[in-house]
């Protein structure tokens, strides 16, 4: 692809952003940047988000937080202006063949993971897309015989045009960003943009508990199955406790490091599509046990005074918290609440009757929890998250587990989930360094 002279606009100066126009650039292309905000970058001409700064634009390139429906984008490509996402741009360059991981919860975790064994089974490897490196930024180190990684969001699938990854997986399809893609076939559509190219030489690696991930079984490409509730093939699935992948043990369920039958799905999603790679049964388990896990996904973050302290302070949605509360078996302070997605939080109720104390609410949809939440579990007010972890200290009794699973966005109180994680595990820490005084889980 000749980029030569060509005129692009890039919309949105996020990280990834700022790395498609560094890379047009290179490219010889006559580019410059739009932003809702006034940002300053170094070298780069950022134009106010109006009609008049796509005006000569022959391509739009949108960073992935930015809507493809905008307004602006839409006059602009009615004017015949080609709109395209940073990571479709990035894979008309990439060498080497290409993973693309979607799905509505567990993208980041399974992205990591499927980069952590290939890279343990010596099998050359570089991850990004939205997590880590922007994927312009893949392209210089990329190679051919070399696997690109590549997370990928509803946003960045919704215009995809070419973009052919030799293995696409979905992992799950849950309602969450409705705010931006309307309905849910409008939404399962953008993500099925993963598999439009795909050809015989390719697989999908689908969730077969999952309709709408069965749906993308239509496609040309192979479909490799992973469930943690019945055999499947071929593909990975879960038999009293027990992961098998294409019918040969892969290894006991007790000896993945995560916690919960979600992480299990993760990592037989991970198995799978590493097993395609070319990792064999024995390189995937030893590299599973080995690893870390990712930050603020159910993330242990220490014991005190016999309490354990998780954050999952990437549960942004309701979905993300049923499956941590899912991942105990009780005696739970669960803090909720943030930003409202325009949720139903009721789904939490019957889960929280059974295997909570009690619900500690902060941030601005805590009303809207209360109201959804009456009756199933004690729900106490703390507005900050500062005084729900003093509640929950100053109310756990020993062998009791407080968790952080907001089902909420953070934007109220924070800058973005992982400031609140970090503001989660400093003021745990500082509480733990501190003498306690105990009020009882009634008091
Ligand atoms: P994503 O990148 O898709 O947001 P993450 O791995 O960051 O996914 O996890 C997001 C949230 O969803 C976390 O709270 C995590 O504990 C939870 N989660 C992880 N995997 C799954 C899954 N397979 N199904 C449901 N929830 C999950």
């Amino acid at each position: 692809m000749n980029l030569r002279g060509v005129a692009v606009a890039v919309v949105g100066m996020a990280r990834s952003g700022v790395a498609a126009v560094e890379f047009l650039r290179e490219k010889g292309a006559d580019v410059w940047a739009v932003d809702q905000n006034p940002v300053e970058i170094p070298g780069i001409t950022v134009l106010a988000q109006l009609d008049e700064s796509l005006a000569k634009a022959e391509w739009i390139v949108l960073s992935p937080g930015v809507p493809a429906d905008m307004d602006i984008v839409e006059s602009a490509r009615r004017r015949g202006a080609r709109v395209i996402g940073d990571v479709e741009l990035a894979s008309w360059f990439l060498e080497g063949p290409i993973i693309g991981i979607t799905g509505s919860n567990g993208k980041t975790t399974t992205t990591a993971l499927t980069g952590h064994i290939l890279q343990a089974s010596g099998i050359p490897v570089q991850v990004g897309g939205n997590i880590g490196t922007p994927p312009a930024s893949m392209v210089a180190a990329s190679r051919p015989g070399q696997w690109n990684v590549l997370e990928l969001s509803s946003f960045q699938l919704e215009t995809v045009e070419t973009l052919r990854p030799r293995v696409g997986a979905a992992l799950n399809l849950t309602p969450d960003h409705l705010d931006r893609h309307y309905t849910m076939t409008r939404y399962a559509a953008a993500k099925g943009r993963l598999f439009a190219n795909q050809t015989e030489t390719d697989f999908a690696v689908l969730n077969a508990d999952d309709a709408f991930c069965v749906a993308y079984a239509g496609g040309r490409g192979h479909a490799v199955w992973f469930s943690s509730t019945r055999k499947v093939a071929p593909g990975a699935f879960l038999q009293h406790g027990e992961i098998l992948l294409d019918g040969q043990e892969l290894m006991q369920a007790s000896e993945v490091p995560l916690l919960g039958v979600h992480n299990l799905e993760n990592t037989m999603a991970a198995a799978a599509i590493t097993h395609l790679a070319g990792a064999s049964h024995a390189q995937i388990r030893d590299a599973v046990m080995t690893f870390p896990g990712v930050e603020h996904r159910l993330e242990f973050v220490c014991e005190a005074d016999g309490v354990a302290w998780y954050n999952d302070s990437k549960a942004t949605n309701v979905d993300a918290t049923l499956k941590a509360i899912s991942a105990f078996d009780g005696k739970l302070w669960i803090i909720l609440g943030g930003k409202d997605k325009n949720t139903d939080y009721t789904p939490l109720a019957a889960p929280l009757r059974v295997k909570a104390h009690a619900a500690l609410l902060i941030g601005a949809a805590a009303e809207k929890i209360a109201s959804h939440l009456k009756g199933a579990a004690p729900l106490i007010a703390c507005g900050t998250l500062e005084i729900a972890v003093c509640e929950a200290r100053a109310r756990a009794n020993p062998g009791d587990r407080v968790l952080l699973a907001p089902a909420c966005a953070s934007f109220d109180q924070f800058e973005n989930f992982e400031h609140r994680g970090r503001e989660f595990k400093r003021l745990v820490k500082d509480g733990a360094s501190k003498p306690l005084l105990r009020k009882g889980s009634n008091g």
